[in-house]
C-alpha cells in the first residue's frame, strides 16, 4: 500500500492547484481522478467560452495566454495540460476513489483499483457529474440529455431546452444558429439574471422577434418520443419534439461526502462543514478545496474564487508539518 502525506480527490483545475503546492514543499502526494485530467472541462460544451478572462483562471501564477480576453475550453485544456505535464505532477487518471476512513494514522483510501494511505485528504472532486433531473416520465428515453455539447446532431429538429441560466441560453442559442427549431421551458418568469451581460441581449432578441420560442412559468410534465407535455399558465400544452436538452444544473456527490463523514449545513443549501480559514472540514486531516465547497449553491464558487483554497490548505498543513 502506498503511503502517502496527501492525496487529492479530483484532478480538476484546483485539485491540480493542490497538487503544485504539495509538490512545492517537497510531500509525498498524489491526485486519484475518475476520467481525463480536467475530467469537468473536458466535457464541457465544445465552443464554450469561460465567463473568466484568462488570468483569474490561472493557478501558482503561471500565465494563462489565450487569444481573447475570455478563454475557450480548448485553451482552458491547453493550458492545465501543460500546467500538469511540465510540472510532472504525480496523477493518476480513470481511477475512482469510492471510500475513504479515518485512521490513528491518517487516512485510507480505496479506489476501484488500489488502496492507499496517506497522511492528509483533499477532497477536490466538483458538483459536475450529477445532474438535477427532471423527474417527469420519459427522462430516461435516449432522446434526453442532461449535458451538451454541440448543436450539429440538432439540425433540422423540434429541440426543447430546459432551464434559462447561462448554459440552457448558449445551448439554446447555438442550435437556433445550427437550424434547430429551439423552445425553451423556464420554471422562472425571465431568463436568468446571472446569464453573461453579452449574451443577454441576443437570447432576449431572438425571443422577442420569435425565432426562439419559450415558455415561461412552465415546466415539464411528460416526455413521450415525439412529444412533450408542457405545464403552462394557459394550461396543458403538447408540442412537437425530437430532443429534450434539460440543463437544470448539477450536484456534489453528497454520498460519497456523507460516507466520509463530513457533515452539512441544514438550510437546504447542504454546504459541507469546513473551516472557512484553513478548508479543514468536521474530520481532521481531511480538506475541501473547490466549487464541492458550495454544496447545493453551485453559483457561490468558481475557479477564480477558489483557487486560493490550494493554498490555504498547503499553509495549514505546513503549519502541522511535524503530521505531515
Ligand atoms: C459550463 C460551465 C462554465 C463555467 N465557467 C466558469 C468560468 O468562466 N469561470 C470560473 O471561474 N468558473 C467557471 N465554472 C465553474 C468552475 O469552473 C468549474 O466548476 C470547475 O471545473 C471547478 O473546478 P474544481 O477543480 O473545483 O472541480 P472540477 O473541475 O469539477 O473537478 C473535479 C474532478 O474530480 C473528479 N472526481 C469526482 N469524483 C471523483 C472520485 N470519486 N474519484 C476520483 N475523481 C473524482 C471529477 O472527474 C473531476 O475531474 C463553470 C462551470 C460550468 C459547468
Amino acid at each position: 500500500m502506498k503511503d502517502l502525506d496527501v492525496l487529492i480527490i479530483g484532478a480538476g483545475p484546483i485539485g491540480i492547484a493542490c497538487a503544485l503546492e504539495c509538490k512545492k514543499r517537497g510531500w509525498e502526494y498524489t491526485i486519484i481522478e475518475k476520467g481525463a485530467l480536467t475530467n469537468s472541462l473536458f466535457n464541457y460544451p465544445l465552443n464554450m467560452t469561460f465567463f473568466s478572462t484568462s488570468e483569474k483562471l490561472e493557478i501558482d501564477d503561471i500565465p494563462f495566454i489565450s487569444n481573447n480576453p475570455k478563454p475557450t475550453r480548448n485553451e482552458a485544456l491547453e493550458y492545465y495540460r501543460r500546467v500538469s505535464t511540465s510540472n510532472n505532477l504525480n496523477i493518476k487518471l480513470y481511477e475512482k476513489v469510492i471510500d475513504i476512513s479515518k485512521t490513528k494514522a491518517g487516512f485510507i483510501i480505496e479506489s476501484d483499483k488500489a488502496h492507499y494511505q496517506s497522511k492528509k485528504v483533499i477532497i477536490a472532486t466538483g458538483f459536475y457529474d450529477i445532474p438535477n433531473l427532471l423527474n417527469v416520465p420519459g427522462e430516461d428515453l435516449p432522446k434526453v440529455f442532461h449535458y451538451y455539447k454541440e448543436a450539429h446532431p440538432f439540425t433540422l429538429q423540434n429541440i426543447a431546452v430546459v432551464g434559462a441560466s447561462n448554459s440552457s441560453v448558449d445551448a439554446a442559442l447555438e442550435i437556433y444558429r445550427k437550424g434547430g427549431n429551439v423552445t425553451m421551458i423556464v420554471r422562472g418568469d425571465a431568463i436568468g439574471d446571472r446569464v453573461k451581460y453579452w449574451v443577454k441581449p441576443d437570447i432576449l432578441n431572438r425571443i422577442e422577434e420569435g425565432s426562439i420560442k419559450v415558455y415561461f412559468n412552465s415546466e415539464i410534465k411528460k416526455i413521450t418520443p415525439s412529444e412533450v407535455i408542457l405545464t403552462t399558465p394557459n394550461g396543458e400544452k403538447a408540442i412537437d419534439n425530437d430532443y429534450v436538452i434539460a440543463l437544470t444544473g448539477y450536484k456534489p456527490n453528497f454520498k460519497f461526502l456523507e460516507k466520509a463523514g463530513i457533515e452539512f449545513s441544514e438550510d437546504g443549501k447542504s454546504i459541507p462543514n469546513y473551516n472557512s480559514k484553513t478548508m479543514e472540514s468536521n474530520i481532521e486531516g481531511l480538506y475541501l478545496a473547490g466549487v464541492i465547497c458550495g454544496g447545493k449553491e453551485t453559483h457561490k464558487w468558481f475557479i477564480e474564487n477558489s483557487r486560493i483554497h490550494a493554498k490555504m490548505i498547503a499553509e495549514h498543513l505546513e503549519q502541522n508539518m511535524s503530521d505531515v
